[in-house]
């Protein structure tokens, strides 16, 4: 389990390499997701993912990063994804 704080350390860490910049970084309760977009860049995680393994968090919050480039799961989405993932 890690604080929010730690969570959002996270998210700015995967922010600079991704390379994109969110506006807001918020938590709250989600029912069916972990995370959510909106198109101005403000992304939402749930307070579920402090209690996930590290990787899987790195899974949630840089697909929610690479959504502030790419709205869609096309190729580019998919190969980049998998790309940070690897490293
Ligand atoms: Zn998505």
């Amino acid at each position: 389990m890690i604080e929010v704080g730690e969570l959002k350390e996270e998210v700015k860490r995967w922010a600079e390499k991704v390379g994109v910049s969110p506006k807001e970084i918020h938590m709250r309760k989600m029912r069916r997701k972990w995370a959510s977009c909106s198109s101005k860049g403000r992304l939402t995680f749930s307070y579920d993912l402090l209690a996930q393994p590290e990787d899987f968090r790195a899974y949630v919050i840089v697909h929610e990063l690479l959504h502030l480039k790419y709205p869609n799961h096309g190729k580019m989405f998919k190969a980049l994804l998998r790309v940070y993932l690897q490293e």
